[in-house]
């Protein structure tokens, strides 16, 4: 099987040098989460659309801390990924019945991480085809959507249903 994340999409973020800052840290910290792309805020982690998506939907569930190693993830931390994991994957097959989905995780450079020491989560629909369409074209994929349109029909659905056990309370949580 070929890789299915690809790294060479965040080599606009380092030109072979060293990052000098952490992309998922400025998104975490900024107050602009739809030009930031980000779709939804738990307590522990956040959910991100890839800006270089591999698909449509293509996102990513980044914890807050700033951390390399997934043991450093604290258990309630650990464990709102996963759930986020298990929502984010519902919208996706609700909002683009994808064939299947792919989830996973890049750690360390030899595994194809683009952002080394912030530790996060890919959720990618697949349809059937796609890899081989990928293998004809080479690196260059047609990528429909705009991420306008892909942002709000995440976060819409993310939001809907998220409101409703947390009304009145703040979900946002920094660090
Ligand atoms: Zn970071």
């Amino acid at each position: 099987m070929r890789n299915l994340f690809t790294p060479w999409r965040y080599g606009y973020l380092s030109g072979g040098r060293k990052v000098k800052s952490c992309i998922f840290c400025t998104a975490r910290d900024s107050r602009h989460d739809a030009s930031r792309l980000v779709v939804h805020r738990g307590r522990h982690n956040f959910v991100i659309l890839n800006r270089f998506p591999y698909n449509n939907g293509h996102l990513m569930i980044v914890p807050y801390a700033h951390r390399s190693e997934l043991w450093e993830g604290t258990p309630a931390q650990q464990s709102e990924m996963m759930t986020l994991a298990s929502r984010c994957a519902r919208v996706l097959k609700k909002a683009y019945r994808p064939d299947g989905l792919n989830l996973g995780m890049n750690l360390g450079a030899a595994a194809g991480a683009g952002v080394r020491g912030h530790f996060h989560l890919h959720l990618v629909p697949r349809w059937e085809g796609d890899t081989n369409f990928m293998t004809v074209v080479g690196r260059t994929r047609v990528i429909p959507e705009s991420l306008e349109v892909t942002y709000r029909k995440i976060s819409s659905k993310l939001v809907a249903r998220s409101a409703r056990p947390k009304a009145g309370k703040s979900a946002r949580r920094r660090s």
